[in-house]
């Protein structure tokens, strides 16, 4: 009798419940959703950073819905992948101004539906994992609080609009706050954005950094640094002072009130902002002369692309749809052009010589030449699906993708001096973004369609760009490298050289003090041979391999001799005939063409300098 009471009670609250879930995963449900502006205010604390979990707090007042769908982004613009930031949350609780708790349930990885009542005043809780090194999550221990907002702050669905309110409760071991959002006047430690798209482009550092303040034409600058190294503080300001000046004179104006450099120690990787930057980086790399200048092009990259993809950009790059993958076919314009500037700026500003800026250029074309993924892939096709490519490397990799980096800074030069050639010098590529910034971003504040980028950059060519446009960025035919460089007094040295030594075309790695494939080069050697990725090198010609060895035993040959690979492919040991062949390369060294004309000479001259 008491378990067929208890049956009943437990047939009928499973009913209840059932009804619950019912009606809080029907879509229809939220039809009703309103869009009256919200009161919300988000509160973050860490107590116990050695845990590595924030606690984040979110007071909505003025919400009048049945339901309300909490989501949390997938991913943060500027770094494509899906992240799902959802499963480093825990503890989501819901309840009303009461105390009461509110019936939530999640209806999808990334949303929590919570059955409102139309209370009005809800507060919401819960706890988010940080602790992966990367610009594109947030990190915590008790020395640092790095927070990518977009996967620690949740909006609700149909208000990304809304403005929001973000308190940070800092303590003594994270007493400083530091991030580009507008401080509350009179409120302590709390900050203001105007929508989410804002709150999410802005990443906040917490801890006791080294802080550097300066002014660029009286706007306010801070470097908040963990390690920096034992480089002059004077030097960097300079530095930095000079690779904003330059920017600045290309585009014509300085568009936000304060700019934040937030540099991590450790890491690798940079993340561009609207008015601030998160860039990881290692002081111990900036003691030569050369690691130093590769900080500052890492840093002018980061820093051009306030303009180039947060204000110049393609259209469906802002406003974002944090759910899913927001394809384009134009990263190689948002992050190629902006690796071309990268130079540009070096260059301009004098802190790269005329040689070590033809040297970069010449290494950028060699680094996309040199691998059969240029036969293969487009630098269109390489942007549109980076989601599924870029961060998923394989032994395959340089086979079938390329770098919309390489490729993209090799588009903007030919677009470059194609342009200034056409326009008699009188134009050229910073014209381009000139007028980009100021019709799409100022005038029209939306981003450009592909076929608005090209139809501006023809208007100040005033020519067709059909080479460029419709056959170098759309499919991988071989570019006219001496025609285009031509235009600037250049050569270009597109020949093959024979180096020393046997080329097989594969690359090995080692795994516990075996050596192995890592990978193998289309139409190699070893490929023609018959030779895999993760093959295990046991021998060759008899002679025992190993990880030390394999480069010394290889000296002993010459390009068209045989040799007999002992290999155990998946456990079976098999032999395979290499024949080696010779190791060649291209270096696509550009050098002032010894008598150029006067056109190209001025185009040479003005190209380089800042006007
Ligand atoms: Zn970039």
């Amino acid at each position: 009798m008491q378990i067929n009471r208890n049956l009943k009670i437990k047939t009928l609250l499973a009913l209840l419940i059932l009804a619950l879930i019912i009606q809080l995963a029907n879509p229809s449900a939220l039809a009703s959703l309103s869009q009256n502006r919200l009161d919300l205010t988000f509160t973050v604390s860490m107590d116990k950073p050695h845990t590595h979990y924030y606690h984040v707090n979110l007071e909505i007042v003025g919400q009048t819905s049945e339901y309300l769908d909490l989501k949390l982004p997938n991913w943060t613009p500027g770094y494509y992948r899906i992240m799902d930031y959802a499963r480093h949350v825990i503890n989501f609780r819901a309840k009303e101004a009461g105390g009461r708790s509110l019936a939530w349930l999640k209806i999808a990885k990334n949303v929590w539906r919570i059955r409102t009542g139309r209370a009005k005043n809800i507060s919401i809780d819960y706890d988010v994992y940080a602790f992966n090194v990367s610009v594109a999550e947030s990190f915590l221990d008790d020395r640092r609080a790095f927070i990518v907002p977009a996967s620690l702050f949740m909006y609700p669905e149909g208000y990304l609009q809304n403005p929001v309110k973000l308190k940070i409760i800092p303590n003594d071991l994270l007493p400083q706050i530091f991030c580009g959002l507008d401080e509350i006047p009179g409120e302590n430690n709390t900050f203001y954005a105007s929508d989410f798209d804002i709150l999410y482009d802005c990443p906040i550092y917490v801890g006791l950094p080294e802080v550097i303040s300066f002014e660029v034409l009286g706007v306010p600058h801070r470097i908040v640094a963990e390690d920096l190294g034992q480089i002059p503080r004077h030097k960097i300001i300079e530095d930095f002072k000079k690779i904003i000046e330059t920017s600045v004179g290309i585009i014509g104006e300085l568009p936000y009130r304060h700019y934040t450099f937030i540099l991590l120690d450790g890491g690798g990787g940079g993340l561009e902002h609207l008015n601030s930057m998160a860039a990881y980086m290692n002081a111990s790399g900036l003691q030569t002369p050369g690691g130093y200048k590769n900080w500052l092009a890492f840093i002018a990259h980061e820093y051009f692309h306030h303009y180039n993809v947060k204000r110049i950009r393609p259209q469906v790059l802002g406003p974002f749809d944090y759910d899913r993958e927001n394809y384009t076919r134009m990263l190689w314009v948002s992050e190629g052009i902006t690796v071309y500037y990268e130079y540009l700026i070096l260059k301009r500003a004098g802190l790269l010589t005329e040689e070590e800026f033809l040297d970069r250029l010449s290494r950028t074309i060699a680094s996309y030449e040199n691998i059969p993924g240029s036969k293969v892939q487009s630098a269109t096709e390489s942007s549109f699906d980076t989601w599924i490519r870029f961060f998923a490397r394989n032994e395959e990799t340089t086979n079938i993708s390329i770098s919309y980096y390489d490729k993209g800074a090799i588009l903007g030069l030919l677009l470059d001096l194609k342009i200034r050639h056409e326009t008699q010098n009188k134009k050229s590529l910073d014209d381009v973004l000139r007028v980009l910034y100021e019709k799409y971003y100022k005038k029209l504040k939306r981003g450009w369609t592909d076929e608005e980028f090209r139809s501006e950059c023809e208007a100040i060519a005033g020519c067709s760009l059909a080479e460029i446009f419709d056959e170098y960025a759309a499919t991988v035919k071989e570019i006219d490298y001496p025609k285009y460089v031509a235009y600037a007094g250049l050569e270009i040295d597109t020949s093959w050289h024979e180096l020393p030594g046997v080329d097989l075309g594969l690359t090995t790695q080692t795994q516990e003090g075996n050596l192995f494939i890592g990978s193998v080069l289309r139409g190699s050697p070893a490929q023609e041979a018959g030779l895999s990725a993760r093959d295990e090198i046991l021998a060759i010609d008899g002679k025992r391999v190993n990880p030390r060895n394999f480069d010394w035993i290889l000296t002993a040959y010459k390009p068209g001799q045989k040799a007999r690979f002992l290999i155990s492919r998946r456990n079976r040991i098999q032999e395979i005939e290499v024949t080696f062949a010779a190791r060649k390369e291209r270096t696509f060294r550009l050098k002032p063409a010894p008598h150029p004309g006067q056109l190209e000479a001025t185009i040479f001259r003005d190209w380089l300098s800042q006007k």
